[in-house]
């Protein structure tokens, strides 16, 4: 029925973590009217409202390869390595991570306590 023309909107993107929002026009690996991408995983995509070109698409976020969560790409919500991952889980699963990954985790939680310090 619906065909992946551009501009129609599938459905609302809301992050499980930040509750960012927006509407997506495109869940996948490849966004229509773009030429030569693919995405390396499925992503919620949406056209970028501030480019004329309309080959320029924002990727929202994607769902966690764990837990299907909703989350968007922003580095305190989720993490790509291999598969998307929330943070959430990342961190229950933590040593299976490299310890590249587990440093990465390590500084993202320090920088979240900034609001308690006085
Ligand atoms: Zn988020
Ligand atoms: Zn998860």
């Amino acid at each position: 029925m619906e065909s992946d023309r551009d501009g129609g909107c599938r459905g609302e993107f809301t992050c499980e973590f930040c509750s960012l929002s927006a509407s997506y026009t495109y869940y996948g690996q490849k966004p229509p009217n773009t030429r030569a991408i693919v995405l390396l995983e499925e992503c919620f995509v949406m056209r970028d409202p501030f480019s004329p070109d309309k080959e320029k698409f924002l990727v929202l976020g994607s769902s966690c390869s764990l837990c299907r969560k909703m989350v968007c790409v922003g580095p305190d919500c989720s993490l790509f390595y291999t598969k998307r991952f929330c943070l959430k889980c990342v961190r229950e699963h933590l040593e299976e991570f490299p310890q590249q990954i587990q440093m990465e985790v390590a500084k993202k939680k320090q920088t979240h306590k900034t609001h308690l310090s006085h």
